[in-house]
């Protein structure tokens, strides 16, 4: 039965989504009161959002980075962009992207050649199309990988860009790849995550887990039980996204993610339409999926090449300036064949540098500020966009994480903890899978609306600490989150059993008496 259409649904119907230069060229002489609703969904097909005030006429774009690779050439072209069409400032995202902010309606033809020119992309980056895919960053150089993963995001980026019978979801769709040794990947928090494995012949394919996301109501992924050799993966996942495409929900869009068809079908049904739209069974997996750790690939590390380390650079916040990213791009464009990586917890890999150049390069990283060994905290806290550039935000992020960070440096040791930070339910840093995690939110105060946070304890996303974070408290003002968090951590290591998980202990010591809301 045919559903009944919401409003955005009905506008969407109306556009081609790659009527792009026609409109760009059309509202770059224009305000952004020439902006019509059909625009506005070819914008976001495009990677672009709006800023608030919304009157301000300014958006953010959104640049997909398929497994998070960048070559230094494609990196200094972001960079001058950032130069000239923006303060400077260039986000990392915790889905491998990268973000530019305050571009206005005059620049975007510029902007959009330049990048088209370097084989950037951004159509699917925002929008209710399959998003950027992400895979692990150091796919094809980590020596004890299992599988070099970047044939098969590649080649799903490809039949889902600029591809009409995909061009119009009822909402995002993310999809994830593991395949190195520590399964950095959070794949139960997408749509689709395919974790690679061996069967007991030792053949190498996917175990494939669906209906994973965040936001207010997070949910972990349901492992369908099968194993898939890798050369099916792109028809398997192109049928799933069928599935999604023809049975999503179209009416109410807060109940359009895969998650909410397998509440209302249930994952028996999604095996069923899979393997009917693929017309053969799937195979049922015998072996267990691979334990993950989801560490990051920061300091100097081995390269499948011997003749090579990369080198993981701790970028705090995520955030980098133009001068930055085109520092970084020179240094891999001189030292190597220039391969950058963009990892999932917001920070940078520079690949296939020489030993013999490593030290010059660490002395490079420093003066551009961004050295290998940063002060722990600083470099580890995951922030979103926050209040400063994203127009759902509640709170501002960035700078908050930065003086969190340094607080927390001068209190606490290296402590191997995650703290995720993000300006609203929606999650983009992921909070809900942190050890600690700081969800944004607002109360009235003495001075009116003022930012607060939530702190949540508990959660992981690797094997055996599969969990979300609960909240232990809420309403933190942001200067209250140090004193906290140091008496917490401080308390873990004083009643922890040995080797014992803050997620574990979490569970065992913090959360047995919190009721969830
Ligand atoms: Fe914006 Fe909220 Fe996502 Fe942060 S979590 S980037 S505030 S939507």
């Amino acid at each position: 039965m045919e559903q009944e259409l919401s409003v955005l649904e009905q506008f969407k119907r109306k556009v081609n989504p790659y009527d792009s230069q026609q409109v760009f060229a059309r509202l770059a002489g224009g305000t952004v009161d020439d902006i019509t609703p059909e625009d506005d969904i070819v914008l976001r097909w495009h990677g672009l959002y709006q800023h608030l005030p919304l009157e301000a006429g300014l958006f953010m774009l959104r640049i997909k980075l398929p497994g998070g690779a960048l070559t230094a050439g494609q990196a200094t072209i972001v960079a001058s962009l950032a130069m000239r069409f923006t303060a400077g400032n260039i986000s990392l995202t915790t889905r491998q992207n990268i973000e530019l902010h305050r571009l206005t309606l005059a620049v975007l033809p510029t902007v959009f050649a330049e990048l088209q020119a370097a084989g950037l992309l951004t159509l699917g980056a925002c929008g209710d199309q399959v998003r950027n895919v992400v895979a692990c960053p150091v796919a094809g150089i980590d020596p004890a990988e299992l599988l070099d993963t970047t044939a098969v995001a590649n080649a799903l980026t490809a039949v889902f860009i600029a591809n009409p019978a995909f061009a119009n979801l009822p909402r995002k769709f993310k999809i994830a790849l593991s395949g190195c040794a520590q399964h950095c990947v959070p794949n139960g928090i997408n749509d689709l995550g395919l974790e690679a494995t061996r069967d007991s012949n030792k053949q190498l394919g996917f175990v494939l887990q669906v209906g994973g996301g965040l936001s207010s109501h997070p949910v972990l992924a349901t492992d369908l039980g099968v194993w898939i050799p890798v050369d099916d993966a792109v028809e398997v996942v192109s049928r799933a996204v069928e599935i999604f495409r023809d049975y999503g929900n179209r009416t109410q869009r807060s109940q359009a993610r895969v998650k909410h068809l397998l509440t209302e079908h249930g994952i028996v049904w999604f095996r069923q339409q899979l393997e009917e739209r693929l017309g053969h069974a799937l195979l049922s997996r015998d072996t267990p999926a691979v334990a993950a750790l989801q560490q990051d690939h920061l300091g100097i590390n081995p390269q499948s090449d011997p003749a090579l380390v990369y080198i993981g650079i701790p970028v705090p916040a995520g955030m980098l300036s133009s001068d930055q990213l085109q520092g970084l791009a020179k240094i891999a464009s001189v030292t190597a064949p220039g391969r950058l990586r963009i990892t999932h917890q917001q920070n940078i890999i520079l690949a296939d540098i020489p030993h013999e150049q490593v030290d010059a390069v660490l002395v490079q990283l420093a003066k551009l500020g961004l050295p290998v060994n940063a002060a722990h905290w600083r470099g580890s806290i995951v922030a979103c966009t926050g209040k400063d550039f994203c127009n759902k935000a509640l709170v501002h992020t960035k700078a908050a994480a930065l003086r969190l960070g340094e607080a927390l440096d001068k209190k606490l040791p290296a402590l191997p903890i995650s703290i995720r930070m993000s300006g609203c339910p929606n999650g983009c840093a992921q909070h809900a899978i942190a050890d600690i995690g700081l969800q944004g939110t607002v109360t009235k105060g003495d001075t009116g609306i003022e930012e607060r946070f939530d702190l949540l304890v508990g959660g992981g996303n690797t094997t055996g600490t599969q969990a979300f974070g609960r909240k232990l408290n809420t309403r933190l003002r942001p200067e209250e989150l140090e004193g906290e968090i140091v008496s917490l951590l401080q308390r873990y290591r004083n009643e922890a059993t040995d080797n014992e998980p803050f997620s574990a202990y979490a569970q065992r010591m913090l959360l047995p008496d919190v009721h969830t809301e």
